[in-house]
């Protein structure tokens, strides 16, 4: 099998990482194979049992240099001064086929330096909702990182539940930047590594901008962006920890994440999120404060440090505003709507008030609005009917309000009743579940499979995600 890496990470001081290979495993066994991005990443002649041997850790690929990478960063508001891949291994980058920079990294593969009391692994769980949940994100047109192999490492490992089938999940990235690998330099005063780091990381994903400030000014974008996406689909991350915001603007850390069922602006499922700081309607609030977090960091790149602070301050309270904007175009988009006004935010308002008042499902209430089926999500459907009314009136000057919204209204998502069900299989050998799902997610706008598209019963319902990942 041949990889083409071609690695820069590794090439950096060695302040940012620890070099170092995976642990190897008893007994792999590979559970899942993305041939699609291994295409898109330009790996030949992949067979069954080099993949295995390669994703499990226990084959070190031609001209890969293994590192486990160094980043701080703020969990749950409190600053944790050393984390880095506790059990994460970078394998390399490639220049995938479309030319952009990926990053191959095995997550689950053993301790490092940075592995503090954990085991370094990861248990099958996790690993098989990463790889789903992350693809789906894909499919929806969502930044994310992906995932390119899931293997059972034959070891099973402790959690809180008991002992569990550990697992291996082998992650592409743009990069693994994090506002953590900029926090760890900024408050070690480690200000030769901060800057090598802000360079790399514009050479690598904003070449166009100039300097601390425009690199700041450049990942608020990309952060606003996503988020504003995240909220189009009822997608709530769990853990925007520092550490788990991607400087690329991807998607990264599939924990306790989930897709919300019937609509609430409260909604949590993380089971360690006790405040709900990570609920569903703070998250542009999280993703700005992570924005903070950088900008506290690149300042001290600064010559002078109270325009760095002005400027920092213009860029963040400029955030609001942004999001506002993304989330305004993709909720207009979801009611057919091409070029949204003020009066449309209210309209949008009007119907999520609605929506949770009565606990209606997010994906499809949105999903049968042009059909006359909406009103059945609805208990008060007098009042639905009030709202489609200035809803009908508002998209009759649109050209194909219901392709408008059939093309960003998702049929199916990962609800989190099917993930739990499918790592329930999984855990005792059988991956239908997992295929079924991973074909359905794969056109989430296009409706394949009827049952993937039902809220959970009352019985069915999983409420919470657990961390102990
Ligand atoms: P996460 O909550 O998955 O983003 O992880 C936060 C930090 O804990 C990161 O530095 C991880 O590498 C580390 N970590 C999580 N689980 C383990 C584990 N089982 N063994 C070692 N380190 C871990
Ligand atoms: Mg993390």
């Amino acid at each position: 099998m041949h990889i083409p890496f071609d690695n820069s990470y590794a090439t950096l001081p060695e302040a940012f990482y620890s070099k170092l290979a995976p642990t190897s495993v008893k007994a792999p066994k590979l559970l899942a194979f993305n041939e699609d991005l291994a295409t898109l990443l330009g790996m030949e002649g992949a067979s069954n049992d080099e993949v295995t041997a390669t994703f499990s850790g226990n084959k070190i690929p031609q001209n890969s240099d293994p590192l486990a990478q160094l980043y701080a960063g703020h969990q749950f508001g409190n600053y944790n001064p050393q984390l880095g891949d506790g059990r994460a291994i970078l394998l390399g980058e490639v220049i995938d086929t479309n030319g952009i920079r990926r990053d191959i990294q095995l997550k689950g593969s053993g301790r490092t330096p940075y592995s503090r009391g954990g085991d370094g692994r990861a248990w099958l769980g996790p690993v098989l909702r990463e790889y789903l949940v992350s693809e789906a994100m894909h499919a929806l047109g969502i930044p994310t990182t992906r995932a390119l192999a899931a293997v059972a490492t034959g070891e099973d490992i402790l959690r809180e539940q008991g002992m569990l089938p550990g697992a291996i999940v082998t992650r592409v990235a743009s990069s693994h930047l994090r506002v953590g690998t900029f926090q760890v330099f900024a408050h070690r005063g480690q200000l030769d590594d901060l800057q090598t780091l802000t360079d790399y990381a514009i050479a690598r994903h904003y070449p166009d901008a100039n300097g601390p400030m425009d690199l700041l000014r450049a990942v608020c974008a990309a952060q606003a962006s996503l988020v504003a996406a995240w909220m189009s689909v009822g997608f709530i991350h769990g853990v925007m920890n520092t550490d788990n915001c991607s400087i690329a603007g991807e998607t990264i850390d599939y924990g306790p994440c989930a897709f919300m069922d019937d609509f609430h602006m409260g909604r949590v499922f993380s089971s360690i999120d006790q405040q709900g700081r990570y609920a569903y309607g703070n998250q542009p609030n999280m993703a700005i404060w992570n924005m903070a977090q950088l900008a506290t960091a690149l300042i001290q790149l600064s010559q002078d440090k109270d325009a760095g602070v002005e400027e920092a301050t213009a860029i963040i309270h400029a955030m609001p505003d942004q999001i506002e904007a993304a989330w305004l175009a993709r909720f207009a988009a979801k009611i057919g709507i091409t070029t949204a006004t003020e009066t449309d935010r209210e309209l949008i308002q009007a119907l999520l008030d609605l929506m949770q008042t009565d606990g209606a499902d997010f994906t499809n209430t949105f999903r049968a609005l042009p059909t006359a089926t909406a009103r059945d999500q609805f208990t008060d459907r007098d009042a639905f009917d009030a709202w489609a009314q200035t809803h009908t009136a508002r998209i009759a000057s649109e050209p194909d309000p219901t392709a408008t919204m059939n093309t960003v209204n998702p049929a199916v998502i990962p609800r989190n009743h099917r993930i739990e069900e499918m790592i329930e299989a999984a855990t005792t050998g059988d991956m239908a579940p997992f295929e079924r799902l991973s074909t359905a997610f794969a056109t989430p706008y296009t409706l394949t499979d009827t049952d993937l598209a039902n809220p959970p019963s009352e019985a069915e319902i999983v409420p919470a995600t657990f961390c102990g990942t």
